[in-house]
C-alpha cells in the first residue's frame, strides 16, 4: 500500500520534473509511511530523491517509534551533535528542483535553502494533493469507518440522548467532544454547537450561550480516527435539531436546504466537475430565494486532513474521480435570527456517489 503510493509519487514527480520530495510534519508523510513526524525543534524529515531509495531523517530519540519499511524507507537516525539539515541536504543530491512539504516548518526550509543554494523549491503539495486526494480502498474503509462513529454520535443528539435545554453551547460541544472519543476517535477537531441567531456565523465558536427552547441548535463535529497502517482519518457531519416545533419560515428554509443538499449528493457522479455539484446545490437554494444566505462553498476533499482537495466550489473544474471524498454542506445563514446546515461525506465511485453519513437527514424536533 504505502510502496504503491510511493511509486504514484515519484511518477508524478517525473511528470512535474521535480528531483526530490522532502516531508517533515503534516499529512504527506503519514500518507506515504503511516508515521507522522513529531512537531519538535528537531528535525524528521523524509528524503524522496526521484530516482534513489527513500530515506526517513529522525532525532535518535525518535527512532524507537518508527517502523521501519525496507520497501518504502530506510532510516536514518541523527544524534544530538550532528547537523539534520546537512543530512538531508546529502541525501536530496543535487536537486534542480524540490518540492518540501507545505507545512514544513519556514526555519528548516531557510536552512535546507542555505545549504542547497542552486536548488528550487516548490510545494510538495503540488505533487502530492492530487494524489491523496484519490483515496484507495483502505483509505475509504477508514472514513466509511470513521463517518459511522460520527454518524452513531449524530444519532445520539437526534435522539435525545444529549441534553440541551438549560446547558451552554460549550458544555454540548465537550459532551460531543466526549462522545466522538467514545465512539472510537482519537482526536477531535472540532465540535461546532450553534443556538438560535448564533447558528447563522457558519463556524460560530461554542460559548456560554444557555440553550433554549425555541432554539435551532446547529452541530458540526469531526475527528480523527487512527488506522492499523498508522494514519488517522477524519469524520465530519453537520445535523441540526429544533427546541419544540420550528417557526413555518425555518421549516421552509430546511425543506429548501435538505432538497439541495440531496441533489448535490446525487449530483455528484464520476466526471462531473466539483463546481457543478456545487451549482446542483446553490441553483435550488438561489431558486427559492436564499441565494444570498449560502455564503460558502458547497464542501471540500477529506482524508488525512480535515479539508484537502478536491474542493467543491465554483471555478473548480476538477472532474470526479473514483475515490475522490468530500463533504457536500450546503447552508443557509439568516443574520440575527438562525442558520441551517447539512453535511455529509460523500465517496465518489463508478456505482454512483456512496455517502458516509446515513443517519437522518430531517430537522429532528426535540423537547429537552
Ligand atoms: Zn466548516
Ligand atoms: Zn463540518
Ligand atoms: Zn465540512
Amino acid at each position: 500500500m504505502h510502496a504503491a503510493r510511493l511509486d504514484r509519487v515519484r511518477a508524478a514527480m517525473g511528470e512535474q520534473g521535480v528531483d526530490v520530495v522532502l516531508l517533515s510534519v503534516g499529512p504527506d508523510l503519514p500518507w506515504l509511511t503511516g508515521y507522522e513526524a513529531m512537531p519538535l525543534e528537531r528535525l524528521t524529515m523524509l528524503v524522496v530523491p526521484r530516482d534513489a531509495p527513500a530515506t526517513l531523517v529522525v532525532p535518535r530519540l525518535e527512532a524507537p517509534r518508527v517502523v521501519e519499511r525496507a520497501d518504502v524507507f530506510a532510516l536514518r537516525a541523527w544524534g544530538e551533535t550532528e547537523d539534520p539539515v546537512a543530512i538531508v541536504a546529502e541525501l536530496a543530491g543535487r536537486p534542480g528542483r524540490a518540492a518540501i512539504g507545505d507545512r514544513t516548518w519556514a526555519r528548516f526550509l531557510v536552512d535546507l535553502q542555505a545549504a542547497l543554494p542552486s536548488t528550487t523549491f516548490g510545494k510538495a503539495g503540488e505533487v502530492t494533493g492530487p494524489l491523496r486526494a484519490v483515496k484507495d480502498a483502505a483509505e475509504i474503509e477508514a472514513l466509511r469507518r470513521a463517518g459511522q462513529a460520527a454518524d452513531r454520535v449524530a444519532a445520539q443528539l437526534q435522539g435525545g440522548e444529549i441534553p440541551l435545554v438549560g446547558r451552554s453551547e460549550a458544555e454540548v460541544s465537550a459532551d460531543i467532544g466526549r462522545r466522538l472519543r467514545a465512539e472510537g476517535h482519537q482526536r477531535v477537531n472540532f465540535a461546532i454547537v450553534a443556538a438560535g441567531a448564533n447558528a447563522a456565523s457558519p463556524h460560530h465558536e461554542p460559548g456560554d450561550r444557555t440553550i433554549a427552547v425555541g432554539d435551532v441548535v446547529l452541530c458540526d463535529f469531526g475527528g480523527t480516527m487512527r488506522t492499523e497502517s498508522g494514519a488517522g482519518y477524519c469524520s465530519d457531519i453537520t445535523r441540526c435539531v429544533h427546541l419544540g416545533e420550528p417557526p413555518s419560515d425555518l421549516a421552509e428554509a430546511y425543506a429548501v436546504l435538505l432538497e439541495a443538499q440531496q441533489a448535490a449528493v446525487a449530483a455528484a457522479t464520476v466526471g462531473t466537475s466539483c463546481e457543478a455539484v456545487d451549482a446542483a446545490a446553490r441553483d435550488i437554494i438561489s431558486a427559492a430565494g436564499y441565494g444570498d444566505q449560502f455564503i460558502h462553498r458547497t464542501g471540500h476533499g477529506i482524508g488525512i486532513e480535515e479539508h484537502e482537495d478536491p474542493y467543491v466550489v465554483s471555478g473548480n473544474r476538477t472532474a470526479l474521480a473514483p475515490g475522490h471524498a468530500f463533504s457536500v454542506e450546503p447552508g443557509i445563514y439568516v443574520e440575527g435570527r438562525w442558520g441551517l446546515r447539512l453535511e455529509d461525506i460523500v465517496v465518489a465511485t463508478g456505482a454512483g456517489p456512496d455517502p458516509l453519513n446515513r443517519v437522518d437527514h430531517g430537522l429532528v424536533v426535540l423537547d429537552r
